[in-house]
């Protein structure tokens, strides 16, 4: 892994990408870090001792001590930084002291040469990390137009933000996204319907949930150890799910790019119940893992979507499925096929979704016959404005200390 993290979210028009690097370490590193850890627990025991309002009094209070270590001024107020929120949460934890920490260097402080990152360490001292990367991550990096922010250092990985300037134009049309289970299928204003097969995922989860049934019946005796097992093997099935989702996305994104269509998906609030805390424990992992899934596959869309540009609106899933694209009726299903009773339409129940997605957008939902008032027509959602939902791991997002 740590070549494949990658993310960005609406900022205006100034959308934020962030890659990560694994990269080799120098034991000159490994002594910042420890020099860095140790700064943030003097700070943190100062403030405990002397209880300053703010930060910003707080590094006055521990300037001179933090200054004894000779690194670079950035540190001491980063240092200042970290202790402060561990003192002001020290009540939550019962140690506040910092355990393992991360260094967060400003676009002014580093200096990126290809693949070779400088970072300071004491005045006029620095050192040097060598990113571990692919050809796509070099395209970023050596890629004029693009605006390089800050970089954030973790003891396993290095993570570099960009941002662009970019103008949003208006969409000439729309593509409509349903994502289901076993397939992502798309209809668009130019009257075309794709269907991205993503049973591979399906299977991925399937060969996951053997693993968890085996794990759980070899570890029955100790608890923890299960634990660990199941926490280890829920990372690589997420891995390989993003990884595998990652080509669907990309598709998407690209031919919407193409033929300049907005992108238009459904907010799928049940799902989203889900994953609140307190909810988990009642649900299966599998519940979670497929609203995780479905949530996957909106996130990247919505950012490589962001980061070219392309507007993405959320409509309501309320009868996406059960009406006809063609005449509004509620349909009935036989397998995978919606037959409408009403006009005749014999067609694939997600394809029809799909439609159904795109014209909510449009403004012109389907309707049930005989006028819009009997029944519940389809909202139209607010457009325009950049979807709320958290972006999972932003470039705002700082490693946990
Ligand atoms: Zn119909």
């Amino acid at each position: 892994m740590g070549c494949l993290n990658q993310c960005s979210e609406y900022r205006g028009v100034r959308p934020i990408k962030s890659i990560q690097f694994s990269y080799v370490a120098s034991a000159d590193l490994r002594s910042l870090f420890e020099d860095f850890r140790l700064m943030c627990n003097d700070a943190i025991r100062i403030a405990i001792k002397e209880k300053p309002k703010s930060r910003f009094g707080l590094q006055a209070l521990a300037y001179l001590r933090l200054k004894e270590y000779g690194l670079h001024t950035h540190y001491i107020l980063s240092a200042c930084e970290v202790a402060f929120a561990a003192y002001r949460n020290k009540n939550r934890r019962s140690d506040p002291y910092v355990k393992r920490v991360f260094l967060k260097v400003t676009a002014q402080s580093y200096r990126l040469n290809h693949m070779i990152l400088r970072i300071p360490t004491s005045p006029r001292n620095y050192i040097f990390l060598a990113l571990k990367t692919s050809d796509y991550h070099l395209s970023l990096i050596d890629d004029p137009i693009l605006k390089r922010g800050s970089v954030t250092i973790t003891e396993q990985t290095v993570s570099l933000t960009f941002s662009k300037e970019i103008t949003i134009n208006e969409p000439l049309g729309h593509i409509g996204i349903d994502v289901n289970e076993r397939n992502v299928t798309t209809s668009d204003t130019l009257g075309d319907t794709k269907v991205y097969d993503t049973s591979k995922v399906a299977e991925i989860k399937q060969r996951y949930r053997e693993i968890r049934a085996k794990i759980g019946e070899k570890t029955k005796q100790d608890r923890r150890i299960s634990q660990r097992l199941y926490a280890k093997y829920g990372k690589r099935e997420k891995n390989r799910t993003v990884q595998a989702l990652h080509c669907v996305s990309k598709e998407i994104v690209e031919l919407a790019k193409r033929n300049h269509l907005g992108i238009v998906m459904e907010k799928l609030k049940g799902i989203r119940k889900l994953y609140r805390k307190g909810n988990g424990q009642g649900t299966s992992f599998r519940g979670r893992m497929n609203s995780w899934t479905f949530h996957e596959v909106q996130r990247q869309i919505e950012y490589k979507a962001g980061w070219e540009g392309i507007p993405v609106t959320y409509v309501s899933p309320r009868h996406t499925s059960r009406n006809c694209s063609k005449c509004g009726t509620s349909q009935r299903f036989e397998g995978r096929t919606a037959i409408c009773p009403s006009c005749g339409k014999r067609e694939d129940r997600d394809v029809n979704a799909s439609k159904n997605i795109m014209m909510a957008a449009l403004g012109r939902a389907a309707q049930p016959p005989g006028g819009g008032c009997e029944g519940e027509p389809r909202r139209q959602e607010k457009a325009g404005n950049p979807p709320s939902r958290g972006v999972e791991v932003g470039p705002g997002d700082e490693p946990k200390i």
